[in-house]
């Protein structure tokens, strides 16, 4: 041990290793914007070098860096250019990017305001930032996750604290088995990951009550059942195909009046309540309970990067702790309590970053310039024949489908081997269709036209 000390020691202090991984990783951004998307069948074959017992003895620290440089950065895929349209994730702000790399030289841990002051204040000050952007009632607060999956785990579980709290039922004493019956109303277009947290919180998938929706995917209204007190229904705001936003307005005013718990799944999507021209989507969020959130998908933060809104603190903060005491707030924010996670990286600067570099104006455009290259996408990919646009593009989503569901797959596939951009294959409503997600500030007019041009190729290769 004596001996790795005195080296670990020389590492930090002759900074070798730092400037090395940095000059690596400006070398990874002066290429990624002109090279293939996904890695080439060569670079893949490469990872070959991994494979390995177990070392005994540790090899020197500049060798690692340069091995996974050589053979890891190759078989990267070009999410922070412009070119990537996989799934929805978003590119990176490059301040953010900064940020994380200043930032990671410091390790925070950031349960307490004594584990790292900075990211307490900074939590606070996000947190504030956030309830005015999206217009959320005062006494809203958030947490800070590692993204919407665990967003929605810490929403659900408060709604599920609030609704045993009503019905008097002591839920961390008594445990779930013989628990009061909690209603769970979603909708048929529901995201995997909502059925995931329920899961997790004791709910079964059979015990769901699913609502029909329509063909863009949103719930129809008319079909909610009777909703009460002891029911949690869950809203969307960005269906992961289709791009669709539900009925908030209609849909919270009704669950209001019965005092169901209303969650919206908001991944990518309530962002759109930071633009003017798209805010109309979003009209009614405010009267939820609790929303969940990505900074990493259409914010561009680096990952990884969740949020959690509830404007009911002492549900959220009772829910994510098993003592079940709710935690007075000392005059210092303690992260923790908003967060089931005790540990947790400071993820906090660079949402802090972000906000503070783009402003509102700057979030704006970005979210707005989304919406315009799916347009400009929909558009062109319209006009060629053999290709058909799925959905009404209300926002950054764009649903694909050429004749056939085989024709679909071939196509998919061959854009996928082109490597110029990458797109991912879905179902949309029983149907084969191609993906394309516009989540990254990179994206230019020039981008779209290689995008276009690749499906055009892919496309007469598969009809022949
Ligand atoms: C991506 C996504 C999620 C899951 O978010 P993660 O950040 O990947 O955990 C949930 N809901 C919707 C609508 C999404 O698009």
């Amino acid at each position: 041990m004596k001996m790795i000390h005195k080296q670990m020691l020389a590492e930090m202090k002759n900074k070798e290793i730092f400037e090395k991984a940095v000059h690596e990783g400006n070398k990874y951004l002066s290429e990624i914007f002109d090279r293939n998307v996904f890695p080439t069948e060569e670079a893949l074959n490469e990872l070959k070098k991994f494979e390995e017992p177990m070392p005994k003895d540790g090899i020197d620290a500049n060798a690692i860096i340069e091995f996974l440089a050589t053979y890891g950065a190759p078989a990267t895929v070009a999410q922070v250019a412009g070119r990537y349209y996989g799934f929805v994730n978003g590119g990176v702000v490059p301040v953010g990017l900064a940020v994380k790399i200043m930032t990671s030289f410091w390790d925070q841990n950031t349960p307490l305001y004594l584990t790292s002051p900075i990211a307490s204040k900074l939590e606070t000050i996000v947190e504030k930032w956030l309830i005015d952007l999206f217009n959320l009632p005062k006494n809203s607060v958030a947490g800070f996750v590692s993204g919407t999956s665990m967003a929605t785990l810490c929403g659900l579980a408060a709604a599920r604290w609030r609704i045993y709290r009503r019905l008097n039922y002591d839920l961390e004493g008594e445990g779930l088995q013989n628990a009061p019956k909690i209603r769970i109303v979603v909708g048929l277009q529901a995201h995997g990951t909502v059925v995931k947290a329920l899961n997790l919180l004791g709910f079964g998938s059979k015990q769901i009550e699913k609502v029909e929706v329509t063909p863009q995917g949103q719930i129809q209204v008319d079909k909610i059942p009777k909703l009460d007190e002891r029911t949690i229904l869950i809203l969307q705001a960005g269906n992961v195909n289709s791009g669709a936003f539900d009925d908030f307005s209609r849909i919270c005013e009704k669950a209001r009046k019965a005092n169901a718990w209303v969650h919206i799944d908001g991944a990518f999507g309530l962002w759109t309540a930071c633009s003017s021209r798209l805010d109309s989507l979003t009209n009614g969020i405010e009267l939820a309970n609790s929303w969940s959130l990505d900074g990493h998908k259409t914010l561009n933060t680096p990952y990884d990067n969740g949020i959690i809104l509830c404007n009911d603190e002492e549900a959220l903060i009772s829910a994510l702790h098993t003592s079940g005491a709710y935690i007075n707030r000392s005059a210092h924010r303690d992260g923790m309590n908003f967060t089931p996670e005790m540990s947790r990286r400071g993820r906090i600067m660079e949402l802090w970053a972000i906000f503070k570099y783009l402003g509102r104006k700057g979030i704006d455009e970005l979210i707005y310039g989304f919406h315009k290259c799916a347009l400009q996408f929909s558009e062109k990919i319209a006009e060629i024949e053999g290709y058909e646009v799925l959905n009404q593009v209300v926002f950054n989503q764009v649903l694909v489908r050429c004749k056939t569901n085989e024709i679909t797959k071939k196509t998919l596939k061959k854009i996928q081997d082109l490597r110029e951009c990458w797109v991912g294959g879905t179902e949309w409503m029983g149907k084969d269709a191609i993906r394309v997600s516009f989540c990254s500030w990179a994206t230019t007019a020039e981008d779209i036209r290689k995008a276009i041009n690749s499906f055009k190729i892919a496309l007469s290769s598969s009809q022949l």
